[in-house]
């Protein structure tokens, strides 16, 4: 069989990388099993084994955090400072971060028990086994790693297959795994498309964690429910900025245009949609042409630094254009951008967009862009501005900017979306403590904080006898065991009344009716 490769370009300047095998789907399944024996013993070691390799694992970062930013910012056009701040860093800190509180919020847990009180009941987490991983190219390093992290120390084994857009990022994680010395087989990394994806997905895993296109999400999906795995979706957004007329309109400004630009628009959490009291749209808008026109785009390179790096797939820019077009068509304004920007031949790159006078059935408010395009609806009321952002497919992440906080919050809270950020946005992915995940279309299931760890393992709930007595009630086996008799049905008819009775008296009043009940069914029993 002809071996199939995945060639990686540098879409800042057409530059060919290096390239990668592509792991074929029948090899995926072998990698499986591998990868299934190495979780059984990586799962019976402690937290601190587990967090100690964690530990060395950082450590290699931290020494090669250059080179890692270097690959990063090559292979997606992204500024090197992007690669910095937004996936290694918050890495570094993921790892410092679960390595202590993995075992605090995985520790067995007591449920109380308001009802049969003569019963214990506790939890106890245990790690779900294999674990696939399917990630996209916008942010290469930064998703897996921080998905991979919780799946580590939770203890299973993982099967990373990065995007092939970034096969160069996947290959460098690799490294960085064997650098550290994991145990053979605990972290695998598959490269290849989406017919290596799929294979993953059938190849009999005990959980897809999936982040990419809402379309890609409904195929990985299906194919999850033929094998019942399950599976989160981090899906798309198209997040709503809301600027009240009580904002500061300077922060307002730098923050759209941070939200709306970084990572050159390609970011799920950035700002797409801006909605602003009409009384301070005309200073807004004018300043955030203005700053728009000029962002440094360009080739990152180290005696070149841009604040605004290339596009990774042609098709997106189609896209840009045809939304554009659509907007236009129906009476938008495009200040500034709008058009393709070549740096460089063979170079992808758009001049950051501000859009005016869109409406809500333009393509340009309602598709997923994924790009430097910020489209500006001005509002005469909170109230407008609420309804306009819900009025979306997706709900990733939003942001509500005021200088009232307590205003801000009640409009957070209105909000349809996973994330809500008040007076700032789009960062909130690098705070490994909060949940992280979309409402709607933008997918559901959370990665990061303690919820998003517990996506991570088995639940295991145990139930006992106080004090331990191996007989199973007051007098030795349950009141709901066989026989059964019409004693038994008036005592449990009683116990009806008695839940759903309220008020001191009434409530004795059925306690006691209980009680006789009982009394004449043990008779009999
Ligand atoms: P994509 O859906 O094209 O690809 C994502 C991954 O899925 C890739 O690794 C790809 O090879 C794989 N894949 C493709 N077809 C598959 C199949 N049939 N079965 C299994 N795997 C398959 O997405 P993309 O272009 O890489 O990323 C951009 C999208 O990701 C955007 O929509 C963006 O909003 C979304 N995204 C979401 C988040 C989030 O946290 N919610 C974060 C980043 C990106």
């Amino acid at each position: 069989m002809i071996e199939r490769t995945i060639k990686s370009h540098n879409p800042a300047t057409g530059e060919y990388l290096g390239e990668v095998h592509v792991d074929e789907p029948e090899r995926v399944k072998e990698i499986v099993a591998l990868s299934r024996k190495a979780a059984r013993e990586w799962g019976r070691r402690t937290f601190l084994e587990r967090g100690d390799s964690l530990l060395g694992l950082q450590q290699v970062i931290v020494r090669r955090a250059d080179e890692i930013a270097e690959v990063i910012s090559s292979e997606t056009g992204k500024p090197r400072i992007e690669a910095m701040a937004a996936e290694i860093a918050p890495v570094v800190y993921a790892l410092r971060y679960w390595r202590k509180r993995a075992a605090k919020v995985l520790k067995p847990k007591t449920i109380p028990l308001r009802f049969l009180v003569y019963k214990k009941s506790y939890l106890t987490f245990y790690p779900l086994g294999v674990v696939g991983l399917i990630a996209p190219w916008n942010y290469p390093f930064a998703i897996p790693m921080g998905d991979m992290t919780m799946a580590l120390i939770a203890g299973n084994s993982i099967l990373l297959k990065p995007s092939e857009q970034t096969p160069l990022v996947g290959k460098l994680i690799a490294s960085l795994f064997k650098e550290a010395d994991f145990p053979e087989g605990v972290v695998s990394v598959l490269f290849g498309g989406g017919d290596t994806g799929a294979a993953l997905i059938g190849a009999g895993v005990d959980k897809i964690v999936f982040t990419g296109g809402g379309s890609t999400g409904r195929r990985v999906m299906a194919m999850a429910a033929e094998t019942l795995t399950p599976v989160t979706l981090e899906l798309g957004g198209k997040d709503p900025m809301i600027i009240c007329e009580d904002a500061d309109l300077e922060l307002a400004v730098e923050g759209a245009l941070w939200g709306g630009m970084s990572n050159a628009g390609q970011t799920c959490a950035g700002v797409k949609r801006i909605y602003i009291a009409r009384k301070i749209a005309e200073p807004f808008i004018e300043a955030l042409v203005k700053r728009a026109e000029r962002l440094r785009l360009g080739v990152p390179a180290d005696d070149h630094v841009v604040d605004v790096g290339a596009i990774v797939l042609e098709r997106q820019i189609d896209l840009y254009r045809s939304q554009l077009a659509d907007a236009e068509a129906q009476g938008a304004k495009i200040l500034c951008g709008g058009r393709e920007w070549s740096a460089y031949h063979k170079g992808r790159f758009f001049a950051p967009t501000v859009v005016v006078h869109v409406q809500g059935n333009m393509r340009l408010v309602r598709e997923e862009t994924f790009g430097p395009i910020l489209a500006v609806d001005e509002v005469d009321s909170v109230e407008e501005a609420i309804d306009k952002a819900n009025d979306s497919e997706l709900g990733l992440c939003a942001s509500v900017w005021s200088r009232d906080i307590n205003r801000a919050k009640r409009i957070a809270e209105r909000l349809e979306a996973g994330t809500v950020v008040i007076n700032d946005c789009t960062f909130t992915h690098a705070l490994v403590e909060t949940p992280w995940g979309g409402v709607k279309k933008s997918g559901f299931g959370r990665v990061h904080s303690d919820e998003g760890l517990k996506e991570f393992v088995n639940w295991r709930h145990i139930n006992y006898n106080r004090g331990g007595r191996a007989g199973n009630t007051l007098w030795g086996r349950a009141f709901w065991w066989f026989p059964y008799s019409p004693a038994k049905y008036r005592l449990f008819r009683a116990l009806t009344d008695w839940l759903g009775t309220y008020g001191w008296w009434s409530r004795g009043r059925a306690f006691l009716a209980m009680v006789k009940a009982f009394w004449k069914m043990k008779r009999i029993h």
